[in-house]
């Protein structure tokens, strides 16, 4: 009987998710022995044009990481998705849009003058900017169209399931394979991870008070971090509440605090709201029972990077989305 095909694609990505598969080790011998390997390009040489002839839903799942930013990203995900039986968006970019959905703080214009002109390494006297179609004594050179706006993966194709994580840790890949391959899938659209939030399985949250004032909002780097306490009352900003589990506490456990990569939990629509709501909420001045805007306002003035902080994974699938263009 064939073995199974299965694709692995990657779009504007760092490529942590590709290494996340190298990192399976020997798990790796047992997928290739379970499935065919037909498109990877990170890896190994397939063509478009090999998969553009291969017959619709012929691949059992495609793999695709990183966000959608340019046009043959598009372009070759819509091929994906005609191919596939089953979609899954692997790791933050392609589920929640991640660190490249940073860049909706910004436009195409402001990015191609600073990255092309402005920056102080750059030595580019003749203004060049990339350009999609470009006439050479040889012929025509194209380039994919870069878009304004960072999207993530369901917000360009139809996504069955999504694997969250930047990136998904080996068990939870190995668990999703294993589920695709014997059919016990959840349903569709579901998050291939646990329900319960971080707080809920972090080890810190065994002595976490009741209730907890921050009277200070500080850095990481401005603390001794005591490892038995919750960031929160240590003043240190920690996504764990509004945050899913399943990372194995990856950030906690190295004492930093969780920044939110594995997306929100079922009940949360915009990580980032919920999560300045639930700051607002414990902030205090010490011996006061209500705290005045005004002092709200300078104890979070201590976050020099808001959407950084409250954002870092989400901003493409937040209610803001991104930055109006007419306000740079
Ligand atoms: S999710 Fe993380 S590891 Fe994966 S491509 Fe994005 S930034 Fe890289
Ligand atoms: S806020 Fe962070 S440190 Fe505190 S219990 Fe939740 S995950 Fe742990
Ligand atoms: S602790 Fe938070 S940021 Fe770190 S891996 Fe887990 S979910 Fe991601």
């Amino acid at each position: 009987m064939p073995k199974p095909k299965v694709a692995f694609y990657w779009c504007a990505s760092c490529g942590g998710c590709e290494e996340a598969i190298i990192d399976l080790n020997e798990d790796t011998l047992k997928i290739t022995d379970a499935v065919d390997i037909v498109f990877w390009p990170v890896a190994l040489d397939f063509k478009y044009k090999d998969v553009e002839a291969m017959r619709n839903n012929e691949i059992a799942v495609s793999f695709i990481n990183g966000a959608i930013r340019n046009e043959e990203q598009e372009k070759i995900v819509n091929i994906l998705r005609k191919k596939s039986k089953l979609v899954v968006a692997f790791g933050s970019c392609s589920h929640l849009g991640g660190i490249p959905g940073l860049a909706n703080l910004w436009d195409k214009e402001t990015i191609f003058n600073t990255v092309y002109k402005k920056l102080p390494s750059v030595d580019n006297t003749n203004n060049t900017v990339p350009t999609t179609l470009n006439k050479v004594p040889e012929g025509e050179l194209t380039l994919p169209e870069f878009y304004n706006t960072v999207r993530t993966l369901g917000q360009t194709i139809d996504v069955d399931y999504y694997l969250p994580g930047c990136p998904p840790p080996p068990d939870l890949i190995m668990d999703a394979i294993t589920a695709i391959l014997e059919e016990n899938l959840p349903v569709k659209g579901s998050v291939l991870a646990p329900e319960k939030c971080l707080c809920d399985t972090c080890p810190r949250a065994e002595n976490k008070l009741e209730k907890i004032v921050i009277k200070e909002i500080k850095r990481i780097s401005e603390i001794i971090d005591d490892p038995d306490k919750c960031f929160l009352e240590q003043g240190v900003i920690c996504l764990g509440p509004v945050t899913r589990s399943g990372c194995g506490e990856r950030c906690i456990n190295a004492n930093m605090p969780c920044r939110g990569c594995f997306g929100p939990t079922k009940e949360v629509m915009d990580m980032g709201g919920k999560m300045i709501s639930a700051i607002a909420s414990i902030l205090g001045i010490e011996g006061e029972e209500n705290t005045s805007e005004e002092e709200v306002e300078k104890l979070m003035s201590k976050v020099i990077d808001p959407v950084g902080t409250f954002y870092r994974f989400s901003l493409p699938t937040s209610l803001l989305m991104r930055k109006r263009k007419d306000k740079h």
